[in-house]
């Protein structure tokens, strides 16, 4: 096995409860979606996302509209759009933090501390990626990133896109170790010649792999790879 010269990471079920979605950032848009609205009607992007609502629920109040589609956790970019601007008002004003799992935040300042390169792949885009970095409990944690990839770059269950992340990065496949909870992701990154690691964290339920190396946190993917 090729020395580990760089860290690929996922975040939901990786560094971050899948839980933290539901639990934070969909009632913290939900509780201020009222007063956002009649504050930014006026703002391009925000008149646009209401337009759009009411063109999607004619004759029907917008706020209603967005708040059924919130209670039926709908996919609709008009609400995805809105979400995403309350998101980053809150991280802004600090009112809005992250959740990473406790064993992530030491392990990455140890990992990039050694030399490491470390980098993120998410579905989440690259904006949202940084703002999840960018306002942890445990501060700002962007600056220890190399490169932050979304799905720009490639699915995260094609091989392809494992490959030319790790080009980007200027390492070679073998090098580069991706930590992921989900086994068709790591399945991908395998076939593209990269090492991986599943995490398996109790509070996700997730289900470890026969095909990959198993770890239960941060500090066991170091004792596994013989990082420090
Ligand atoms: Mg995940």
């Amino acid at each position: 096995m090729a020395a580990t010269a760089g860290i690929l990471t996922d975040i939901e079920g990786t560094t971050t409860p899948i839980a933290f979605v539901h639990r934070t950032l969909f009632p913290f848009a939900r509780t201020r979606m009222a007063a956002f609205i009649a504050t930014h009607r006026t703002e391009p992007e925000v008149a646009a996302a209401l337009a759009e609502t009411e063109k999607l629920a004619p004759g029907r109040a917008p706020l209603d509209t967005l708040l059924g589609w919130m209670d039926q956790d709908a996919k609709v970019m008009p609400l995805k759009a809105l979400q995403g601007l309350i998101w980053r008002d809150g991280y802004a004003a600090g009112e809005l933090q992250s959740e990473l799992y406790p064993d992530v935040a030491p392990a990455l300042r140890r990992w990039h501390a050694g030399g490491l390169r470390l980098a993120v792949y998410s579905s989440g885009s690259v904006g949202a990626q940084r703002l999840l970095f960018g306002h942890a409990p445990e501060g700002d944690l962007t600056p220890l990133f190399a490169g932050f990839f979304d799905t720009a770059t490639g699915a995260k269950r094609e091989a392809a896109s494992y490959g030319a992340i790790a080009r980007a990065l200027d390492l070679g496949p073998g090098t580069l170790l991706f930590l992921s909870d989900v086994e068709a992701e790591l399945d991908a990154a395998m076939a593209a010649g990269l090492a991986t690691c599943q995490l398996v964290r109790p509070a996700d339920g997730t289900v470890a792999s026969s095909r990959h190396q198993t770890a239960a946190d941060f500090a066991a993917v170091s004792n596994r790879f013989g990082l420090r």
